[in-house]
């Protein structure tokens, strides 16, 4: 029933071992994706606490996402640990906050901002002689979270935006103003940001060494997941944290850094050994997540990358047996390939995947839409975003009052707890039976959702009671942690980081999406093609990367093939070739051996004859390569161009 017993090290390899049942001090894992850098943090928090070398409840794990949070909090209780803290930077300062701010400030905590922020710096924007469309203030308040998380001050925010080239299309000065008055505004409304959480926690650690003292006897030991992506607001916390102290395990990976247009850079990552000499260094190169056709695909993604740190050119070498080949298509419009990934998605269902095991992921939040509405013709059911409105459904805060009110009038002792949730929700729609379809069925997935998490605490806690389980669920609530609902998820790309499931769609392989529109400097592609990176790595068995050459039905076929894909593509290679070709260099000129048509400056050429000659190769093949070449010369925008028989690229 539990893993309790089980040894920590049990199902580690050695390298991994070596990580986790390291010395107390300073451990860095630098690795790719899928090699088990989550696992082993939390073996190694497991392996410290069975070992009597720290107690739970002094751990704090760190990362950056609410749901990678909330997948460290399972693991963690699944191996047997109870008590240790794993939250994001944000939830840890928000609670340290509250903690500390009645000794600090005197009085109660200042309120949150939430969604009024737009309009604080809109005030600010409209006080400094700023435009004020929604578009402006989105850049005006990304600006100032940037600055914020690069810990610059209005003051010197314009020699330093000068010096890092920041162009949000307004005079440094005046954006400085802005995020001037912003601060102003803010602090008179007595109101905090997400950012301001971080560094008042820091503040506060600093300043008052009586509250960093009984802070630093409360937590002893740090774990940091997802290190690559840290801010230098969030290294700051880190140290206070750790107040001249070294026992942290940082683990992450260079290819994976997602969020440096938002402050975040991976050189903490790989200066790590500078500023610790000491510290126990591993790296891990055996992928256990995906097929070695998935993990040669991802390698061949990340070779393409430009200005690559040292230290992060690690190959994954894939340990799964084989699956199949990752699957490549082009739709006219975006209806149609939602409606093709649908159709996949429903055989692969009917083939035995859980739902919960597909996601399609995609570049921007816009692009659910579509899919949502394909998974709902075809009858399959989703959960937006990996479910983070769950506990703004409306069966679930009826669930949630309802609950409430019966651990109020829980008697006493260890009773059934799954039976409890069961008599509660069923009134609201829990049936044994799952619904057909429509609202009762989303209604009865959510219901259901909960009942499972029931399930699950019983089977970890040991005197699992009805307060005990609301309280699970108000945590879960407040770290915006919600439960598995039955369904495909529909992520962004940046919220599926350090996730995974058995079946991935990559949507809308487009440029303009993929790499997005506003990525026009090197460095900002090169982040695209980290998060491409990113996408292809969180599938295990089948991956299907698609993109429409319209957005919508009978639109202009505009759009073209996201560049990342260049090289990637077998159509790019057709592969029923009738001899082997001979290959001359990239660059070289040639033309046809039957009419010598020249090709000008080719790519890659192969010698042989072009598809408008008389061939002695077999007829449909050639009416193959024929349309082939309508298709690419519509998509790349030219009139034609020579095709060979026996070619694997051709030239334009
Ligand atoms: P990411 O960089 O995407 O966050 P990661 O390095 O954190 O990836 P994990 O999520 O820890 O990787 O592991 C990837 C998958 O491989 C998980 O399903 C995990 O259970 C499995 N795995 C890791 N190590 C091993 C191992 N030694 N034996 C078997 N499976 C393993
Ligand atoms: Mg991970």
């Amino acid at each position: 029933r539990l893993n309790r017993l089980r040894d920590p090290l049990e199902g580690l390899d050695p390298e991994q071992r070596a990580a986790a049942s390291a010395p107390r001090g300073p451990v860095c894992i630098l690795a790719g994706a899928g090699t088990g850098k989550t696992r082993t943090i939390t073996h190694r928090i497991a392996y410290l606490v069975r070992q009597g070398h720290v107690a739970a409840t002094q751990v704090l794990a760190v990362t950056f996402t609410a749901r990678a949070a909330g997948e460290l909090r399972t693991r963690l209780r699944h191996l047997g640990v109870d008590g240790a803290q794993a939250r994001t930077f944000h939830a840890a300062a928000l609670r340290q906050l509250r903690y500390f701010w009645p000794r600090v400030v005197g009085d109660s905590p200042w309120d949150l901002i939430d969604g009024n922020k737009l309009r604080l710096v809109g005030h600010a924007a409209n006080k400094v002689g700023l435009p004020t469309e929604t578009e402006v203030l989105r850049d005006l308040a990304g600006e100032i979270e940037w600055a914020k998380a690069c810990l610059v001050a209005p003051d010197d925010y314009p020699a330093v935006a000068r010096a890092r080239r920041r162009d949000v299309g307004h005079p440094v000065e005046r954006v400085a103003d802005v995020y001037r008055t912003y601060e102003q505004l803010k602090n008179d409304r007595r109101l905090l940001d997400f950012d301001d959480l971080l560094l008042h926690t820091t503040a506060v650690l600093e300043e008052n060494r009586g509250i960093a003292e009984e802070f630093r006897n409360q937590y002893r030991c740090f774990v940091v997941d997802e290190y690559q992506d840290i801010t230098p607001a969030q290294q700051r916390l880190l140290d206070a944290w750790l107040g001249g102290r070294d026992d942290v395990t940082v683990v992450g990976d260079a290819n994976q850094t997602i969020y440096s247009f938002g402050g975040a850079s991976p050189r903490p990552l790989l200066d790590f050994t500078r500023r610790y000499p000491d510290a126990t260094v591993v790296r891990l190169e055996r992928d256990y997540r995906s097929t070695p056709q998935i993990v040669e695909l991802a390698n061949r993604v990340i070779s393409g990358a430009r200005g690559r740190p040292a230290g992060s050119g690690l190959r994954l070498v894939g340990q799964r047996p084989d699956g199949p080949q990752p699957v490549f298509a082009e739709y006219d419009d975006e209806p149609a390939e939602a409606a093709a990934v649908a159709q996949r998605i429903r055989d692969l269902v009917g083939s035995g995947i859980p739902v919960n095991e597909i996601a399609v992921l995609f570049r921007v939040n816009a692009q659910s839409e579509v899919y949502e509405r394909a998974l709902s013709d075809v009858g399959v059911p989703y959960q937006v975003h990996g479910g983070e409105r769950f506990f703004a459904r409306s069966e679930v805060r009826q669930a949630m009052s309802a609950l409430r009110a019966a651990a109020a009038a829980e008697s006493e002792g260890p009773d059934d707890l799954t039976t409890a949730v069961k008599r509660v929700l069923a009134p609201l729609g829990l049936s044994d039976r799952q619904p057909a379809g429509g609202a009762a069925r989303e209604r009865w997935s959510g219901l259901h959702a909960l009942y499972e998490l029931a399930e699950d605490l019983a089977a970890t806690v040991e005197k699992p009671t009805l307060m005990r389980y609301v309280a699970e669920l108000d945590q879960r609530a407040s770290a915006q942690h919600p439960p598995t609902v039955d369904g495909v998820t529909l992520a962004s790309l940046h919220a599926a980081k350090g996730l995974e499931w058995d079946a991935v769609f990559l949507v809308g392989l487009a440029e303009g999406t993929v790499p997005i529109q506003h990525a026009t400097t090197e460095e900002a592609v090169e982040e695209e093609r980290r998060l491409f990176y990113v996408g292809v790595t969180r599938a295990r068995e089948h991956l299907s990367l698609t993109w429409s050459l319209s957005r919508t039905p009978g639109g202009r076929p505009h759009r073209r093939r996201s560049r990342f894909l260049h090289g990637l593509v077998p159509e790019d290679q057709p592969s029923a070739r009738p001899r082997r070709p001979s290959r001359r260099r990239a660059g070289t000129k040639t033309s046809c051996r039957v009419c010598e048509r020249g090709l000008g400056s080719a790519l890659e050429i192969k010698i042989g004859r072009c598809v408008d000659c008389p061939s002695d190769i077999d007829e449909k093949l050639l009416e193959r390569l024929k349309q082939w070449r309508s298709e690419r010369a519509r998509e790349l925008n030219v009139p034609a161009f020579v095709v060979f028989t026996d070619a694997t690229l051709l030239a334009i």
